[in-house]
């Protein structure tokens, strides 16, 4: 470890060279090795904005943040990264469960060390593993959960006019129910999207004598995939509001956690909660996680929980499931158990793409359309904006607001957001990952398409990016 001497001189290089990263890193790790914690985090703060998806920057800027006990913001820099299920840095599942201890959650910490410690045994710290609950795995025959009473099948005539949840509805593991205010509308292009998921899930239930002629029910799931941003929870959202349906919205945080069984029964009772409040769009995110492929498993409970998760969309009996209609997003489908593609489960894939320039225009005049607003050229921030998903788009647009904001506040009086506003606001920023995103899609696909699964992605992958 340096001595303060030391110290002092790699501050000194900093100061006059604040753009190299491998220095301030340097300097970052060998404060929050000697315990300026403060100090630290100022530095992996400023770091961060140099190489804002460096994953060793994260990592230190949340063990500062651990350290001087200010959990909520560990976990607030660590969850982007935690939520690429398979991809994240060991370490930082080490600390994420700290940062869980800290705020109380006993389970989920748990969930996350032994996770971690699976993946990289060095890193296993018995001083934490002792204040953390204990694994037992269950066994094979572990029953699962007994079934829960389900609300009697209402007929698919009545659904779509079914009154509204009465008071907030909620599951155990944090799953709530809402209304959401977004139809259709307000997703810009995707119309192919819209139209599959059309068929799929409203036109049975909006026109259900046309099925019953054919003799066809509705039922069976479907897998939204997609790069990160693209859009897939706000579309869900929208197919909930398109059909006035509730919509319950399903993170990893609200299913998963280590206690014996715990994740298993907050599964079921997300499940009972969705039956409960028929007509009912049940949304899980980030599905990798809860639907792995059970042969690239660690763990034998998360095993379990695949099983508990199929016989959930499977449903105890035929009407189980009548009226809830799952959709499941995530971007690394390449993951998921091929259980999960058979009839009545997820099987319909559907690429949810990045937005074209015309589609990129779309969504800036939905996200502007509340604003205060100068003459437009959306069609030429879109050209600007090249790679750009939803997601980066609207931060964009957030930036720009902000900015004017400040104008206005100065100014006493509201100035109308502009075109160069937005071009400003697109100098600042870079899009997310899309282009990363694709070149995975292209490794995993590419050679291992002789179902037919991939097809929609196939054009887009074999594009230059
Ligand atoms: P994903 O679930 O694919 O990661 P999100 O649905 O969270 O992406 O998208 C992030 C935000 O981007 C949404 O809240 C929404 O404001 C905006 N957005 C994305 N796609 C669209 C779209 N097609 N039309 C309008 N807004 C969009």
């Amino acid at each position: 470890m340096l001595d303060d001497g030391g110290l002092q001189a790699l501050r000194e290089a900093a100061r006059l060279s604040p753009d190299n990263l491998p220095l301030r890193r340097h300097l970052a790790d060998q404060l929050l090795k000697k315990g300026y914690l403060a100090e630290a985090e100022a530095e992996f703060r400023a770091a961060l904005v140099l190489a804002p998806k460096d994953t060793d920057v994260v990592a230190g800027l949340a063990e500062a943040f651990v350290r001087q006990s200010a959990h909520g913001e560990a976990l607030a820099v660590l969850e982007p990264f935690l939520a690429d299920f398979h991809a994240y840095p060991p370490r930082m599942g080490i600390l994420a469960a700290r940062a869980l201890l800290g705020e109380g959650e006993q389970g989920k910490a748990a969930y996350r060390y032994y996770e971690a410690i699976s993946r990289d045994p060095s890193l296993a710290d018995p001083e934490l593993a002792e204040r953390l609950p204990i694994p037992i795995v269950p066994s094979k025959s572990a029953p699962a959960a007994p079934p829960a009473p389900a609300a009697p099948a209402p007929a698919y005539a009545a659904l779509a006019g079914a009154p509204a949840p009465s008071a907030a509805d909620s599951a155990p593991g944090g799953a709530e129910v809402e209304r959401s205010k977004h139809t259709f509308a307000d997703v810009a292009g995707m119309e192919a999207v819209k139209e599959a998921l059309r068929v799929k899930l409203l036109l049975p239930i909006q026109q259900p004598e046309l099925f019953a002629a054919y003799g066809k029910r509705a039922g069976g799931g479907v897998l939204l995939y997609g790069p990160p941003g693209a859009g897939k929870t706000h579309l869900a959202r929208a197919a909930a509001g398109e059909l006035g349906a509730s919509f319950v919205n399903v993170g990893l945080a609200d299913i998963l956690d280590m206690y014996v069984g715990s994740s298993e029964r907050n599964l079921r009772a997300t499940f009972d909660l969705a039956r409960r409040n028929r007509p009912c769009v049940l949304f899980f995110d980030e599905v990798d996680a809860l639907a792995a492929r059970r042969s690239d498993m660690r763990q034998a409970h998360t095993r379990q929980l695949v099983n508990q998760f199929l016989a959930e969309l499977d449903g105890v009996d035929q009407d189980a499931n009548e009226g809830v209609l799952v959709l499941a997003a995530t971007n690394a489908p390449w993951y998921i158990d091929v259980a999960f593609r058979r009839p009545g489960r997820f099987d319909q894939l559907v690429f949810v793409p990045p937005p074209d320039t015309a589609a990129r225009a779309a969504i800036l005049r939905i996200l502007c359309r509340d604003k205060p607003l100068a003459e437009m050229d959306f069609d030429a921030v879109a050209r600007a904006t090249e790679h750009y998903v939803g997601a980066d788009l609207k931060g964009l647009v957030d930036r720009a607001v902000e900015v004017k904001l400040q104008q206005s506040i100065s100014a006493g009086r509201a100035i109308p957001l502009s075109t160069a506003d937005l071009l400003a606001a697109a100098q600042g920023t870079r899009p997310s990952s899309v282009r990363e995103w694709m070149a995975t899609a292209r490794n995993y696909v590419l050679h291992a398409n002789e179902s037919g699964a991939w097809d929609e992605l196939m054009p887009w992958i074999k594009a230059k990016w």
